[in-house]
């Protein structure tokens, strides 16, 4: 200080004459723009940087009213700062906007510093402005992000990649129990398991290979001690050279998942065991069925034999045909539940598949007067390998079915012919058809289609039947359909 004093009044004019030009260039160079202007607001000094920032010139600028940059709903700004400026206040770190030549609206952070005379009156402002256009979005961007993060059902934390937790959201703080004030700055053993620790290195080897780990389903420990299943996803956290930092941690609670996943396992087991029980119960019925049907049988044929009166023989007739349908239904749940028991067998014989069909057709047409059953085939002869019995019975199945269910029609078709190494077999009918959404179902046991079969009785196997022995002859069977005008049902065999 003393020395100072010394100094020649020469020299303190050079040193002040360097110093303000060095204070020109500073302002000249930096980023910053820095604007001065009078306390009535007529801009007096502009430097390169508010060029860039407003795009007007410094000759475009100075002399202009500051109002040259400020919006109009913003005029008021500047009434508070110049306000605070004369009575010597700084007015720091003003966040507001400017609108640039082009009309663009600059978002800018203002720090404005009242400038003296050698007297100390204040004479003007001058006006640091910094572009926070990036800076403002990426505070945005983060809120946004905070927001979500805290708002989300997910519990989200992020840790370092030596485990200690760095953030932790609302939802973690409902599923574990601890704090943020708590878990932050704990390491992540924190809420795992003992026996699971090994767990945390296999996630973080992969995390800091910049993999992530995904529907990682596992159990952590709450702070009451619960033990909570969750499903969790990991993913790297990078720096901006790309470098892992840590890893950020999403966990669902899938305690309600388990259960319920438990509930419905539990609940297939049961109906399991209960379609198991109805099985065996039908099963049995038809086999103690099976005994009094045969010896009623048998007794109708001695009183046929025995009977003279005309009257009478066609009484026990009727008798002895309701008695066969009786034992058709009887033989089929048999069949099904011999399927069930895998007890189903077959004989296996070579055989005409032509032969079988005629045969089939003469049965139906013979019960079935008025109906008009044709057959096309392309050649008589056509050998397959399984259980002619079994074939009919799919046979008979079928137009059994194309008379039942056509009420309008009398006319049946069926067709036979070679494609590739099969026969491939079709009947078809003329009546009611079937919604193209349950043809998939009709071969399941038990299962009619409601509107068709509403006035035809039935017990929804005979479908089931046909599928089974097909398939289990190696070949394939389906049915087309369109409703009210009819259906085709197909199968395929193996030639021999
Ligand atoms: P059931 O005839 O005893 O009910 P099926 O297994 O033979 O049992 O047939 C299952 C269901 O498929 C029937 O209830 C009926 O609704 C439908 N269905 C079968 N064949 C035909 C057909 N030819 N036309 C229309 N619907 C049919």
């Amino acid at each position: 200080m003393e020395n100072d004093a010394e100094v020649p009044q020469t020299d303190t004019r050079l040193e002040l004459e360097s110093k303000r030009g060095m204070l020109a260039a500073i302002i000249d160079s930096t980023d910053d723009t820095i604007i001065s202007k009078t306390t009535q607001g007529i801009i007096t000094s502009w430097n390169p940087a508010a060029k860039r920032m407003f795009g007007y010139t410094e000759e475009e600028a100075i002399g202009q009213h500051i109002s040259l940059i400020i919006p109009e709903d913003r005029m008021g700004e500047e009434t508070y700062i110049i306000g605070q400026i004369l009575q010597g206040q700084k007015v720091d770190h003003f966040e507001t906007l400017r609108r640039a030549k082009n009309g663009d609206l600059v978002p800018i952070s203002l720090t404005v510093s009242p400038i003296k005379d050698r007297s100390g009156r204040i004479i003007g402002a001058s006006k640091i402005a910094r572009d926070i256009s990036v800076q403002r979005i990426a505070v945005e961007k983060q809120g946004v992000l905070a927001a979500i993060i805290d708002t989300s059902d997910d519990t989200i934390l992020s840790k370092t990649l030596e485990g200690i937790i760095t953030s932790w959201n609302k939802a973690a703080v409902k599923m574990f129990g601890y704090t943020e004030a708590e878990a932050i700055g704990k390491h992540i053993s924190l809420i795992i398991p003992p026996d699971r620790l090994d767990e945390e290195s296999y996630i973080i080897g992969e995390v800091s290979k910049g993999n992530k780990v995904d529907h990682f389903q596992t159990f952590r420990r709450a702070k009451n001690g619960n033990l909570i299943p969750i499903s969790l996803s990991v993913s790297p956290i990078t720096d901006e050279s790309g470098k892992v930092i840590g890893a950020s941690k999403i966990a669902r609670d899938i305690s309600a998942e388990q259960s319920a996943q438990q509930e419905t396992a539990e609940l297939y087991k049961q109906l399991q065991a209960l379609n198991a029980k109805k099985d065996e119960f039908i099963g049995l019925a038809s086999h103690e069925l099976k005994t009094p049907l045969t010896s009623v049988n048998g007794y109708l044929q001695i009183l046929g034999q025995r009977i003279t009166d005309e009257k009478n023989k066609v009484f026990v007739q009727k008798a002895q045909q309701q008695l066969s349908k009786l034992s058709t239904l009887v033989d089929d749940l048999l069949d099904v539940s011999k399927i069930e028991a895998g007890k189903l067998n077959f004989r296996d014989e070579v055989f005409n598949i032509c032969e079988v069909i005629s045969d089939a057709i003469d049965l139906i047409s013979h019960a079935n007067g008025n109906y008009q059953i044709t057959f096309e085939t392309s050649t008589p002869e056509f050998t397959i390998r399984g259980d002619a019995h079994r074939i009919e019975q799919v046979l008979i199945n079928l137009l059994t079915n194309a008379i039942r269910y056509s009420p309008g029609s009398n006319r049946i078709e069926v067709y036979l012919f070679a494609e590739a190494e099969n026969v491939k077999v079709g009947v078809k009918d003329f009546g009611l058809g079937i919604a193209s959404e349950k043809l998939n179902h009709i071969f399941s046991r038990y299962y009619r289609v409601d509107d068709s079969s509403a006035n035809v009785s039935g017990l929804g196997i005979g479908l089931y039947l046909c599928y089974e022995i097909v398939t289990r002859h190696r070949g394939r069977i389906w049915a087309e359909s369109e409703l009210k005008a009819g259906s085709t049902f197909w199968f395929i065999l193996p030639i021999a």
